[in-house]
């Protein structure tokens, strides 16, 4: 730290974005990324010859890409916003709408209370049940923003649209904020709602189900004038924060839908393979309805788990908070990559257990 920076950021705790190794071919299964290439459509975008106009800078308002998206999910173009990244979306949203605090899960995607630090808002974290579940009914009261990732993160669990129906109904005057990062992989969207509530906002990206993990693509769906707010803030940001390859990407990523829902539709035969053969071995696990699991095994600490699986070249993710040390996030690869994962948990499960072979 200089001594020049700030005093109200000296102790601001930056977030720890997932490992990126590049020292050797892991199996990566921690950053939920979709394991899936591109298709030859989404490639092709890069390949014609629209990238000369990279001279110029790109359109700020993404119409086309944000008209390709309303129409594919039924919204207004105007109710459409586009970022760098849907952590962009979340960092203008906390800014924007956390004036009176910021209510979301204790155990959730922990880039929230990052946000909350840097913005100077207070965050309210509600327990989850024992069950890890989200009770909408804690939500009741709660003054300022809402936040609730569904499905939610690193639990997999997700909240049905009834849910998230009674959390907007507790209070018209509060943003109320579903991050749905993963919602492709089984979750029921609250996008339905848009039409009812003015204080919902949805956010959405292209890093997961549509694997564009490495464009930075991100984009929301809400009323007007809630869209209008985070447009006066990405203004006042950087205008030109979504990158001509980025908006081309993404346009190409939404015409090929199908695909997408292809992979969606593998990831999720997968992930229910995987837990069965993850329970045989002893694991226990929530029902996820994401493209990760959540685990713990009653012989191997989180973080033993971890460091076993990556000395054999397969990267999960841990969380070494008091809460979640027990505990390891998988996401699901290939069903070569689930095959590779279970091959070496049973090996160090043997060694585990001082058995020879
Ligand atoms: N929300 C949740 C719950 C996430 O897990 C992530 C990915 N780390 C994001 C938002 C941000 O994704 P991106 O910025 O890649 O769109």
């Amino acid at each position: 730290m200089s001594r020049f920076l700030r005093r109200s950021l000296q102790g601001l705790e930056a977030y720890t974005p997932g490992e990126q190794p590049k020292d050797r071919a892991y199996v990566k299964l921690n950053t939920n990324e979709l394991p899936y290439p591109p298709p030859p459509a989404v490639l092709a975008a890069l390949a014609g010859g629209q990238l000369a106009a990279l001279n110029r800078y790109p359109d700020p308002e993404g119409t086309l890409l944000k008209e390709k998206l309303a129409a594919h999910y039924g919204a207004a173009p105007e109710e459409v916003f586009l970022a760098n990244g849907s952590d962009d979306i979340l960092n203008f949203a906390f800014w924007a709408f956390g004036e009176a605090g910021a209510a979301f899960p204790a155990l959730s995607y922990s880039f929230y209370p990052v946000y909350c630090a840097l913005h100077g808002v207070e965050a309210a974290p509600i327990p989850l049940r024992a069950d890890y579940a989200i009770d909408p009914a804690d939500y009741a009261g709660q003054r300022g923003m809402v936040v609730i990732a569904n499905p939610n993160a690193p639990t997999g669990r997700a909240l049905s649209r009834a849910e998230i129906r009674e959390i907007l109904e507790q209070d018209p005057d509060r943003v109320v904020l579903i991050d749905e990062a993963y919602v492709d992989f089984g979750a029921e969207s609250a996008l339905p709602l848009l039409k009812e509530f003015d204080n919902l906002l949805v956010v959405m990206t292209f890093s997961k189900s549509r694997g564009l993990a490495g464009a930075r693509l991100g984009f929301a769906f809400g009323a007007r004038a809630l869209i209008a707010d985070l447009k006066r803030l990405q203004y006042s940001t950087n205008p030109y924060s979504i990158s001509l390859p980025d908006l081309l990407l993404g346009a190409a990523a939404v015409d090929s839908a199908p695909y997408y829902l292809d992979c969606a539709e593998k990831i999720i035969a997968t992930r229910e393979k995987t837990v069965v053969e993850l329970q045989q071995l002893g694991f226990q696990t929530l029902p996820s309805q994401a493209n990760f699991l959540f685990v713990r095994h009653p012989e191997l600490a989180g973080s033993a788990l971890y460091e076993a699986l990556k000395a054999r070249g397969i990267l999960i993710r841990h969380f070494a908070t008091a809460a979640l040390r027990d505990y390891n996030r998988i996401s699901i690869g290939t069903a070569e990559d689930m095959a590779a994962l279970l091959r070496e948990i049973r090996a160090i499960l043997r060694e585990e257990r001082g058995e020879t072979r």
